[in-house]
């Protein structure tokens, strides 16, 4: 584990809890654990940069 593999976050809540759940002709479909998220655009950063992501994220729902 050095941090630099990816991890799949959900573009609503920001959760590492996504999961993906189907898959086929129309790509992958993940579905998010805690705010029920589902959908094929789901974004993706390194392990170690997840906590970066999730203060930038906060701070960025913060200002609407
Ligand atoms: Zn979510």
């Amino acid at each position: 584990m050095d941090g630099l593999e990816p991890v799949k976050i959900c573009p609503k809540c920001a959760s590492i809890h996504v999961n993906w759940i189907a898959g086929g002709l129309i790509g992958a479909v993940y579905k998010c654990d805690d705010c029920n998220y589902i959908g094929s655009f789901i974004l993706e950063v390194k392990a170690r940069d997840v906590q970066k992501f999730k203060k930038e994220f906060e701070s960025e729902r913060q200002k609407e």
